[in-house]
């Protein structure tokens, strides 16, 4: 079966007492048990619900995972996943370009609990392997393509890394979608999705999700679920659930409507530079058309305007909403130096490459010739 037709089939399950083809919203905490200790094998919500089942079945279908387990946020679930498998002095190597969320997680929280934390720019193979020789870490942690500047590692050559070294290999596969890109068949040992993005696909859910082929890391992050507390609604899953049976044509109008949106910008004398995977002149070109099957909604772009002008060009757009987060059907503006990394300090800033004229977008699924002609209007 191919990925639409998993996407619509997989998450439907007719209700055996009444026949509702769409699967009902369980919307309860607890279960009866016909006697003491024999039950559905559901109990408790904390623990498991119907919900979550389907939509776990669905999401490993997806990623060709033989496991997933469903959590309140992408942050819960990395909160299980490193409260159930690491311990204290145990490093994580993470790869520069991750989500801020991701890196005051470990910065803030977890280094209390002796978890740490070390970030990298490695741009080699090479380059990478030194650092987990000095290093020694446990983990390797990436996102590609990266937050905002939309760089693409190459996850099959990071998986050749870790396996020589006994690492235990996540990625970070928000941005891509199971759509575009498949970690765990790279080599990856976890796929991680924040589901509050593309895959619930209406900006109206936050929720989570972690995908393997290990039963144990399973059976660990159920266990997480259950112990920390950071099980998603019913209701919340139920609307993921529903949200997916789109996920490949929304990726198709997301990724035709990148592509323009980037064209548009690669060609107008204000843009400096535009970040997309898609353009031929990107540096990672290659590398993106290896291991994604398309360049996906996301586009960056670096204007010729000081911060003054950069905040006037994004007042001045109407279709795009000034917002955080990405991945739904309607465009989104946001402007990371004062809002998304607004916490990094200027020169950190300007290492990282990103400077005070950098604009990302969220593209929608709208009419791509609206968010060009709103484009068009605020730059003049
Ligand atoms: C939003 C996001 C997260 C965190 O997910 P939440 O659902 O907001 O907790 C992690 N990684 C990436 C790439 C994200 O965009």
């Amino acid at each position: 079966m191919k990925f639409a037709t998993k996407a619509v089939h997989k998450g439907i399950q007719a209700d055996p007492t009444t026949g509702a083809l769409m699967t009902p919203i369980y919307m309860t905490s607890t279960f009866l048990q016909e006697a003491p200790g024999q039950g559905t094998g559901y109990e408790y919500t904390r623990a498991g619900n119907p919900n979550f089942t389907i939509l776990e079945s669905l999401l490993a279908t997806l990623e060709n995972a033989a496991h997933a387990t469903v959590f309140s946020s992408g942050l819960g679930a990395l909160t299980a996943l490193v409260t159930s498998v690491l311990s204290s002095g145990d490093l994580v190597l993470g790869i520069n370009g991750l989500y801020g969320g991701t890196f005051r997680l470990f910065h803030q929280m977890f280094q209390r609990f002796g978890v740490r934390f070390v970030s990298v720019t490695p741009k080699t193979v090479g380059e990478l392997e030194n650092s987990v020789k000095e290093l020694k870490p446990k983990w390797l942690l990436l996102e590609t393509p990266t937050n905002p500047l939309l760089e693409i590692f190459d996850i099959a050559a990071f998986a050749e890394v870790a396996k020589k070294y006994k690492l235990f290999f996540v990625v970070d596969n928000t941005f891509a979608t199971p759509y575009l890109q498949n970690p765990l068949d790279l080599g990856a040992d976890l796929v991680w999705h924040s589901t509050t993005k593309y895959i619930g696909g209406h900006s109206d859910v936050i929720g989570g999700a972690m995908m393997s082929n290990h039963p144990e890391i399973k059976q660990k992050l159920d266990f997480a679920r259950k112990s920390v507390g950071v099980n998603p609604s019913p209701f919340d899953t139920w609307l993921v659930t529903r949200g997916v049976k789109t996920l490949a044509v929304r990726m198709k109008q997301h990724e035709e409507n990148g592509g323009k949106i980037a064209d548009f910008l690669a060609s107008h004398p204000k843009v400096k530079k535009v970040h997309y995977p898609g353009l031929s002149s990107h540096p990672h070109h290659a590398i993106a058309k290896k291991q994604m099957r398309g360049f996906g909604g996301m586009v960056s772009a670096e204007f010729n305007f000081s911060i003054e002008e950069t905040k006037r060009f994004i007042a001045s757009m109407e279709l795009f909403a000034l917002a955080e987060s990405l991945g739904g059907v309607e465009s989104l503006v946001c402007h990371p130096v004062t809002m998304t990394h607004a916490s990094i300090p200027p020169d950190e800033r300007k290492r990282m490459g990103i400077s005070d004229g950098l604009v990302r977008f969220s593209v929608g699924i709208e009419d791509a010739s609206d968010l060009i002609y709103d484009l068009a209007k605020a730059l003049s």
